[in-house]
């Protein structure tokens, strides 16, 4: 498997304290601490519409609307990133699975997990939890 690894010059690097003061239980328990909220639980499962999905720790650009597709796993999901800066990817074997799990290369967030099991053009699966993330409408 690839591990990425991608240095960004503007690395959000918070304290424990801060991070806590900044983000909900919710979104800490996720972002900072690697858990999965229940499947089907996310309020961005269903958005659509045109915009940005973004990094709900540091605000970083993450995934355009264009890449999300309906997966029916009950996380919300994508073919690509917005660009392969954006992502780190990282070996994960928790839970005696071999996973690929996904941070934001700004924050260092979890986001989720990438699978091989994607549709086209890309074949991957970006299966994000929602509470990692927040959607910017395209102004009209
Ligand atoms: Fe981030």
């Amino acid at each position: 498997m690839s591990t990425t690894d991608n240095t960004n010059t503007e690395n959000v690097e918070l304290t424990d304290e801060e991070w806590r003061a900044r983000l909900t239980p919710e979104q800490y328990a996720v972002l900072r601490q690697k858990g999965t909220e229940p499947a089907w639980s996310g309020e961005l499962l269903h958005t659509e519409g045109s915009g940005m999905f973004t990094c709900a720790g540091c605000g970083a650009e993450l995934f355009p609307s264009t890449t999300k597709f309906d997966s029916g796993s009950g996380w919300p999901s994508f073919f690509r990133a917005l660009t392969d800066g954006v992502i780190n990817e990282h070996e994960d074997r928790s839970f005696g699975m071999k996973r690929t799990e996904i941070t934001c290369a700004r924050c260092g967030g979890h986001l989720g997990h990438v699978f091989p099991d994607g549709p086209a053009p890309t074949g991957q699966r970006y299966c994000v939890n929602s509470l990692s993330i927040d959607f910017t409408p395209d102004a009209d």
